[in-house]
């Protein structure tokens, strides 16, 4: 499945990075519930969140498979910490990228790439979850630039962030070709943050409502031509679809490694459960949906890098591989008997953090009936 000597490298220096870093300290970071700072800022330093820019232009000069070969190494240390990775990378910085003016990319990209400003992407509303025909944030033209009005929910990142990508509406009557995105910098008047949620899993991956009451920004914010802010999300949902596919497979092994491990040690009736095939029947369905994971997931990301259309690849791949890690979050605590239900032991954290996948990038209810759409339906 690797094309090239650069997978290898990032494959295994991100293995190492996570086995000797992250994994010895997942369950202190996902107790304390902080923003792990500290590794977020190392990663920066070993380039990952340039992997998919170019180099000339402050990135680390890499593609879509070496960025979901590293997300999905952080995710099999800690979930929180990959979405963390992932919204800095992509989603966070991608239209500001691509669309900001040079003095923006100056004050905000190139921070953002060493770590020193985090990003986030805000596109949920109280009232608009999967419909985002129904954003309702205002952004109202002016001599003197955009007045921005109303709200944003689930914002990951949102509470420690310092700047922030908003899809607004800027005429209601056009409702899609409305929507566009706008760049917001932390210390605009009028920009508050709620208080971070208490959140089932990813616990470390702080999240919070954001509200924009009158606050100006100038004409240059609006990022992307006006009218083109969907048509702007869509050139990278496949890449949003197979990150989370990516993020999907780092969790599989992450559970499906604590369940081998685990019964290879566990003696129950004289011997241990790894002899007993209804165990191995659990550990062979992991390891098929593992494999099945990872074929659907670099097939799409090999595609993305090649300029080929995926967003039916990555659908399949974002559907089947995270659907794949909510069974491994379950075989595995029943493999680890009642070891799961303890806090020592991280199969109770696959079992949580395995439903952060199920919501970004479309749920599978919105996914499914696009992807019979597609083979023909
Ligand atoms: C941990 C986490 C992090 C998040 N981070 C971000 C972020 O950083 N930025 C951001 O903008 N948002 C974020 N979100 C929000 C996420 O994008 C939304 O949850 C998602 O878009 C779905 O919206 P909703 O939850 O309001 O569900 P709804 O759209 O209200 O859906 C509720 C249920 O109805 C189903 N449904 C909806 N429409 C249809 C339909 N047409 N046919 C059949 N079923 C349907 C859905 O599949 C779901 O089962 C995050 C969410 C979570 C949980």
């Amino acid at each position: 499945m690797l094309r090239s000597n650069a997978e290898t490298t990032i494959r295994k220096s991100m293995a190492m990075f996570v086995d000797n870093e992250v994994i010895p300290r997942a369950r202190e970071i996902d107790e304390s519930g902080e923003f792990p700072r500290d590794m977020f800022e190392e990663m920066a330093k070993m380039g990952v969140f340039g992997l998919r820019y170019p180099k000339d232009r402050g990135g680390a000069g890499g593609n879509t498979t070496l960025f979901c070969i590293a997300c999905e190494e952080v995710a099999r240390g800690l979930m929180s910490l990959a979405a963390v990775t992932a919204m800095q990378s992509l989603m966070g910085t991608n239209f500001l990228f691509h669309y900001g003016t040079d003095d923006m990319r100056e004050k905000y990209f190139l921070p953002a790439m060493k770590g020193e400003k985090v990003a986030c992407f805000c596109l949920t509303e109280p009232e608009a979850g999967s419909d985002l025909g129904n954003v309702s944030t205002r952004a109202l033209k002016t001599d003197d630039g955009y007045l921005l009005n109303g709200m944003k929910t689930w914002v990951t990142n949102g509470p420690v962030a310092d700047f922030y990508t908003v899809l607004m509406q800027t005429d209601p009557k056009k409702k899609f070709r409305g929507l566009n995105f706008f760049f917001v910098p932390r210390d605009t008047p009028g920009f508050s943050c709620g208080k971070p949620f208490d959140l089932l899993g990813t616990r470390s991956t702080p999240i919070s409502e954001v509200a924009f009451k009158d606050c100006m920004v100038p004409h240059t914010h609006m990022l992307g031509a006006e009218g083109k802010g969907l048509s702007n999300l869509l050139s990278i949902l496949a890449e949003i679809r197979t990150m989370t596919a990516a993020l999907a497979v780092g969790l599989q092994r992450a559970a499906m490694d604590d369940a081998i491990q685990y019964a290879h040690e566990r003696a129950q009736f004289g011997q241990t459960i790894s002899n007993y095939q209804l165990i191995q029947a659990k550990v062979a369905n992991l390891a098929v949906d593992l494999e099945a994971s990872k074929l659907l997931t670099y097939k799409a990301s090999h595609m993305i890098d090649d300029k080929q259309e995926a967003l039916k690849e990555a659908s399949m791949a974002k559907y089947f591989a995270t659907e794949a890690a909510t069974r491994a979050g379950d075989q595995a605590t029943r493999i680890l008997g009642a070891y799961a239900y303890s806090m020592e032991y991280s199969a109770q954290r696959y079992y949580r953090d395995n439903r952060f996948l199920l919501y970004g990038g479309g749920t599978h209810e919105i996914l499914q009936p696009n992807i019979a759409k597609w083979v023909g339906l």
